[in-house]
């Protein structure tokens, strides 16, 4: 078998995670590069373009204790090592399911990993935004012992040399959740702009992240303000006008963050706007009262 990142590539096959972070520190004690191969689906054309030559590669493939998800009494717990398509049918998390369900190709779903989405922090990442809304915990292990991050502190200082991402952990959902995505093309690319939505029926709040405008993808505040407030908490169910002042506080938030680098086809005004729609239309999907079914007038 050729090694991934070429001849002179040192290739680490480790078991468990044990061995994995051994091999990870020993890589940072010679201080040489060494890179993660989970799915390999952006690590792979990374290494075929040579704009990322590492030194050493500690592929995961069979270190099986990354690949359990669980569910505990308020919480569940993805490993890292748990697929697009594992977790596009799982019921215990619709939202993480709807998520999977629009991310890349058949091929894609089948090899990419959630620990793969947090190592290659792609701004645009469907995970990303997702896990965002979630307030996710992202789990990690080095020979020092083990660690939880916050998401939004993993996403603005990284993993420390010889860590390794082993699961992320996110509240039970305790009602609707959902994600919409645009992209260049449908379910084939990370989004351009995306949004997931979350309503909390426990705590009486909903959690909304864009993703695709800002920086990372972004919690926008102000809307989530607004729903706490306004959406009835008896039905959970809110009216139709509700949902777009939402998505117009939703745009003026994420509006307000400091933006991902300019794209000519799709000017920052253009993804601002589709945020604002998007949010409108998830917090109707997941809040607005259904209209009670038509009579059907006698002929
Ligand atoms: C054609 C195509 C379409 C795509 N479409 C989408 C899409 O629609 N939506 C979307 O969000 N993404 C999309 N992607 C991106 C990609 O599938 C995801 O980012 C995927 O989750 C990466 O996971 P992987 O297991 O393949 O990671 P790999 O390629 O194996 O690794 C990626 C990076 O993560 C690091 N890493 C891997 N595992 C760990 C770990 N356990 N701890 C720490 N770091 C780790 C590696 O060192 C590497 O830097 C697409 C990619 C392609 C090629």
């Amino acid at each position: 078998m050729t090694t991934p990142g070429g001849p002179s590539t040192a290739l680490h096959r480790p078991g468990t995670v044990g061995e994995a972070v051994a091999a990870l520190a020993a890589e940072a004690r010679a201080g040489r590069p060494v890179e993660l191969l989970a799915g390999g689906t952006d690590l792979v054309p990374a290494l075929r373009t040579g704009t990322r030559p590492p030194a050493a590669i500690v592929a995961l493939r069979r270190v099986l204790e990354l690949r359990v998800r669980g569910a505990g009494a308020d919480t569940l717990t993805i490993g890292a090592g748990v697929t697009y398509t594992e977790l596009a049918g799982w019921s215990l998390s619709p939202g993480l399911a709807a998520t999977s369900r629009v991310v890349g190709s058949v091929q894609i779903r089948n090899c990419g990993t959630v620990g793969g989405a947090l190592g290659s922090a792609n701004p645009r990442g469907d995970l990303l935004t997702f896990l965002t809304a979630a307030q996710a915990e992202v789990l990690l292990t080095s020979e020092d012992g083990s660690r939880a991050a916050g998401l939004d502190d993993f996403l603005s200082a990284g993993r420390l040399p010889g860590e390794l991402v082993t699961a992320v952990r996110v509240p039970r959902p305790s009602g609707p959740q959902t994600y919409l995505k645009i992209g260049g093309r449908q379910a084939a690319f990370p989004s351009l702009v995306s949004c997931a939505l979350l309503v909390d029926r426990v705590r009486e709040r909903v959690c909304c992240a864009v993703g695709g405008v800002a920086a990372r993808p972004w919690r926008v505040a102000e809307a989530e303000r607004l729903a706490a407030a306004d959406v009835d908490w008896s039905t959970g169910t809110a009216p139709a006008a509700l949902a777009r002042r939402f998505g117009e506080l939703a745009a003026a938030g994420v509006r307000a963050a400091s933006p991902l680098g300019e794209d000519p086809r799709h000017p920052l005004e253009y993804r601002v706007h589709a945020a604002g729609v998007l949010a409108a239309r998830a917090f109707a999907r997941c809040l607005t009262a259904r209209s009670a079914p038509r009579r059907e007038s006698a002929p």
